[in-house]
């Protein structure tokens, strides 16, 4: 099974089982997202003679990052590298985030503003050769905005997504997917400000996203946020499905400093 959008450049996998370990925001911290695979039970081989990674999960399971594999972080080279690798030998599903779209977009030449991280994945870059850049960009341009698995109960995007869009595909639905709701508004940090969709979700898929950082996991409505900061030094985190179990790696440093603050935890 190769990781290929569906010609609406949507990826649904309602068929597939077993259990995923859905991956939160890594943005370039590859020695955590190791150490997380590890005690997932997954075994990383680097082969010298392919140039590949050669990963063995647990009969029957499989990872799925929610996106923004790069930025801000030490090594995004080494994380897309791996996830590619991942990816390829059917270990794997990844959507894409805002950071993997922009480094997309710079790598096909777009204007794009260098910074929130960016400047250190393009810095990062430079030690690997054009090979390497062209299975980026043509991994990040196939990149799905969500994906469905057991049946319709699971759905991944990074941002999260309302039930009455999941299997849809449109730009707008792209936008979401990747940026999640937002007022139109800036905040206090010159940021645009988020909407909770989760607050309003009722659906029966459990919906697991990250992109925007909190201390801990939270669950609501049947909806978990996965993001927990790992590049701020905070930690990396995988929700096992159907189990629900949660698997962490604390940050060892803290790589970047969070424009924002870690949302806080809301009453519900
Ligand atoms: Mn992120």
């Amino acid at each position: 099974m190769q990781q290929e959008p569906d010609k609406s450049g949507n990826l649904i996998l309602k068929e597939l089982h077993g259990h995923f370990h859905v991956i939160g925001d890594v943005h370039g911290c590859f020695d955590e997202l190791l150490a997380l695979l590890q005690k997932l039970g997954y075994e990383v081989y680097d082969d010298s003679k392919t140039g590949k990674y050669r990963v063995t999960p647990q009969e029957g399971s499989m990872a799925v990052f929610v996106g923004d594999l790069v930025d801000r972080g030490p090594n995004s080279p080494e994380v897309l590298r791996l996830v590619m690798d991942m990816v390829e030998q059917d270990v794997a599903l990844c959507v894409s985030g805002n950071h993997d779209d922009k480094l997309y977009r710079k790598l096909m030449g777009r204007n794009v503003q260098v910074r929130h991280g960016l400047e250190l994945t393009v810095a990062q870059l430079e030690n690997y050769d054009k090979a390497f850049i062209d299975r980026v960009r043509e991994f990040l341009g196939h990149l799905p905005h969500h994906i469905i698995l057991d049946d319709g109960r699971l759905v991944v995007a990074h941002a999260g997504l309302e039930e009455r869009l999941h299997g849809r595909h449109s730009k707008s639905v792209r936008d979401l997917c990747l940026y999640g709701p937002t007022t139109g508004e800036l905040d206090a940090h010159g940021l645009p400000v988020r909407l909770d969709w989760a607050a309003d979700y009722s659906g029966v898929a459990v919906v697991v996203y990250g992109h925007t950082p909190v201390r801990e996991p939270r669950w609501k409505n049947n909806t978990i946020n996965i993001d927990t900061g790992c590049v701020f030094g905070g930690k990396l985190t995988a929700l096992t499905y159907p189990d629900h179990i949660l698997t962490t790696v604390d940050a060892f440093d803290t790589y970047a400093e969070s424009i924002r603050p870690f949302l806080q935890p809301t009453a519900h």
